[in-house]
């Protein structure tokens, strides 16, 4: 390990994620000094989760010259062929997570296959190197009928995850970061950026 911690810059102007992520890896970061990022942001036009995320990372590693990490991430449901997808956030049209729920259980109504999953793409790039990696992380369940719970964010109050009786909105935050598609994927990118960093 070099002298002193490596610094690692997450793409997001949202000082939450960052505090998340910390909590997320836990030791898994130890040596690294996670810090956020308020350069430009680049239009996201990729057509996967995984070239989403590396937009983003390259574009962080571009402007700062530092070791960046990004993430995309939405839900996708078989019995709409993966849709919203990388459109999760936007589904509705008004960025609203309530609205993207709510349009999500209408088009789903009545419909028997409820098998849904969250996907996670976490990019890493290396800008001295020119060294990337992305890991997917995939958090299958089903779509509920009904919102229910009260944390989380986006699509949580409609989603049960696999192997749970309650909505991901029912989870506490650290019963869904122990099994989230965040925290695989970002389980699974952590040690190649310890290999490649240190
Ligand atoms: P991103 O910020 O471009 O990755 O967009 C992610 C969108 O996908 C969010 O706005 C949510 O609608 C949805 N999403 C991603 N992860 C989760 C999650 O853990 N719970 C609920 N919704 C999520």
């Amino acid at each position: 390990m070099k002298a002193g911690p490596v610094k690692l810059v997450l793409a997001t102007h949202n000082a939450h994620k960052v505090e998340e992520l910390r909590r997320i890896l836990g030791p898994a970061l130890d040596g690294f000094d996670l810090v956020g990022y308020d350069g430009p942001e680049p239009v996201e036009d990729g057509e996967t989760f995984e070239q989403n995320a590396l937009i983003k990372a390259r574009a962080a590693a571009a402007h700062t010259g530092l070791p960046s990490l990004a993430d995309d991430s939405g839900i996708r449901v078989a019995a709409l062929g993966g849709a919203p997808g990388i459109h999760s956030a936007r589904y509705a049209g008004t960025r609203d997570d309530r609205d993207n729920y709510t349009l999500l259980l209408e088009r789903m109504r009545g419909v028997a296959d409820r098998g849904a999953e969250f996907c996670c793409a976490a990019a890493f790039v290396d800008p001295t190197t020119g060294f990337e990696h992305v890991e997917l992380g995939v958090w299958p369940g089903e779509l509920l009928t009904e919102p229910t719970g009260t944390h989380g964010f986006g699509y949580d109050p409609v989603f049960r995850p696999e192997g749970r009786t309650v909505a991901s909105a029912e989870l506490t935050p650290d019963e869904k970061n122990a099994i989230s598609h965040r925290s695989r994927a970002f389980a699974a990118l952590l040690p190649v950026v310890r290999e490649r960093l240190t």
